[in-house]
């Protein structure tokens, strides 16, 4: 895959001492300096600096096959001995997987992967049961159990008015994840130029590589996140294929104006671009409403919408997701989707239905705890000393963690598991140049008040302001 950022002037990484104190921290780095926008020295070096950007590295597969190297500063490092195919070999074990079991070694309570620490409803779960009872249980349709495709154009015209043909526009999917790989492997071919929108969610990035594109990307910058329109116009242009946003957005709970969308449609129309849109959050829209891309004059026609199950029914393992997009995107949409997976779990497809029937008021209850959940971690982060840039929507709040003196967002995660024993996510994961999201690290607060009120107190009693 190529890669092209478009970059804020120069970036110095400068060389930093870490020492990796265990077999998931291990790293190297050196100097690297980064040119400014669009040059080939610029795209090189990037790539650079991402390799050489310290990483939480996680051990190889039951500790087998670990080889000695040799690094760029002559230090002998432990490098797993690892096969694999040369439009993955960038990336690395996810870090939400890698936290999440750093979080069970050490003890830590885990703000940091997105998944509630409490059920989904029991409506929906009793809906399962039933369905595998009533022998729900061999492959569903490729495309979707019928009465979970009906369900999803139903809560798709509840929430944007615009009416769907279940049977030729939508897919059902395994996750959103899924959904995104097929939407990407379906409809963008080798050398595609996609614009992204950094921080991004760490799976558009790997399958925009599998599909073997050009990555083209825009960074959203604190404290706001706003959509930079200058950038944003000269970087969309006839060789573009597809721009793919995020709102709310993970990992900032940044939510996409309507302004900013009107832009992107237009400029998307203007130069017969496709969007992309991941909404998997559009539940969890606090401060504003939320904004579909389709729902835009002359968008449906253009646009792929991305939703799931998971957040809006505290059900991330069950792993449903689903592509709504007009039926000549469909087509692409459902090939990749046919030697993926070709079918997604059925029982779990026939209770899906039954949570998108859930009346009004189990949003309206969904968003009230979310808000009550927000502002304990909200309150207990700014009383810890961290600087909080706004959420708007998502269960995320990203927060500036230089007050407390470590060198970037990966030294203070570490620090904050072994010596605090909260999780964070580091976000530089999230950028094409890693060092653009140096400052920032992501908490979560899907999970009860106990555990954010016990964190926060770790956290008000062993971190302290440098
Ligand atoms: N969406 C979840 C998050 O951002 C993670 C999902 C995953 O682990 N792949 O925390």
């Amino acid at each position: 895959m190529q890669s092209q950022c478009i970059w804020t002037p120069f970036k110095v990484l400068t060389p930093l001492s870490f020492k990796p104190s265990s077999t998931f921290f291990t790293f190297s780095f050196s100097k690297q300096l980064l040119l400014p926008s669009k040059s080939i020295a610029a795209v090189s070096s990037a790539r650079r600096a991402i390799s050489s950007y310290p990483s939480l590295m996680a051990s190889s597969p039951a500790g087998k096959d670990v080889v000695s190297t040799q690094n760029n500063s002559n230090q002998k490092t432990q490098q797993p001995l690892q096969h694999v195919a040369k439009r993955l070999e960038k990336f690395k074990t996810t870090i939400f997987t890698q936290m999440s079991s750093l979080a069970i070694k050490h003890g830590a309570i885990n703000l940091g992967q997105g998944f509630p620490n409490f059920d989904g409803p029991e409506f929906v779960k009793e809906a399962a049961i039933q369905a595998i009872k009533d022998g729900k249980n061999q492959y569903a349709r490729g495309y979707g159990v019928p009465d979970l495709s009906s369900a999803i154009a139903e809560r798709f015209k509840k929430d944007t008015g615009l009416v769907v043909d279940p049977e030729k526009e939508i897919t059902v999917t395994s996750g959103c994840t899924e959904a995104i790989a097929a939407t990407m492997l379906g409809l963008i071919n080798p050398g595609d130029e996609v614009i992204l929108f950094a921080p991004f969610y760490d799976s558009y990035e790997a399958t925009l590589s599998m599909a073997g594109a050009k990555i083209k990307c825009i960074t959203l910058r604190p404290p706001d996140f706003s959509v930079p329109i200058d950038e944003l116009k000269s970087a969309i242009t006839q060789d573009t294929r597809a721009v793919l946003i995020n709102t709310p957005h993970n990992p900032t709970g940044k939510m996409f104006t309507r302004e900013e969308l009107s832009t992107i449609a237009s400029l998307c129309i203007e130069n017969d671009v496709l969007v992309f849109t991941d909404e998997v959050y559009d539940k969890l829209a606090f401060e504003m409403d939320h904004i579909s891309m389709a729902s835009l004059p002359g968008m449906y026609e253009r646009t792929v919408t991305l939703n799931s199950l998971g957040k809006t029914f505290s059900l991330t393992g069950w792993k449903i997701g689903w592509a709504i997009a007009p039926l000549h995107l469909t087509w692409g949409v459902r090939q990749a989707h046919s030697f993926l997976t070709f079918a997604t779990s059925t029982p779990m497809q026939w209770a899906a239905a039954v949570a998108l029937r859930a009346p009004e008021s189990y949003y309206v209850e969904l968003k009230r705890d979310y808000m009550a959940k927000k502002e304990i971690l909200v309150e207990g982060l700014k009383a810890v000393g961290f600087k909080i840039f706004p959420s708007s929507g998502t269960y995320f709040v990203v927060v500036d963690h230089t007050p407390f003196g470590l060198e970037n967002d990966v030294a203070f995660c570490e620090y904050l598991i072994k010596e605090v024993g909260v999780v964070a996510i580091p976000t530089s994961v999230f950028y094409l140049n890693p060092e653009d999201g140096k400052n920032l690290v992501r908490f979560t607060f899907c999970k009860d008040e106990g555990t954010l009120r016990a964190a926060v107190d770790r956290m008000k009693e062993k971190l302290k302001r440098k």
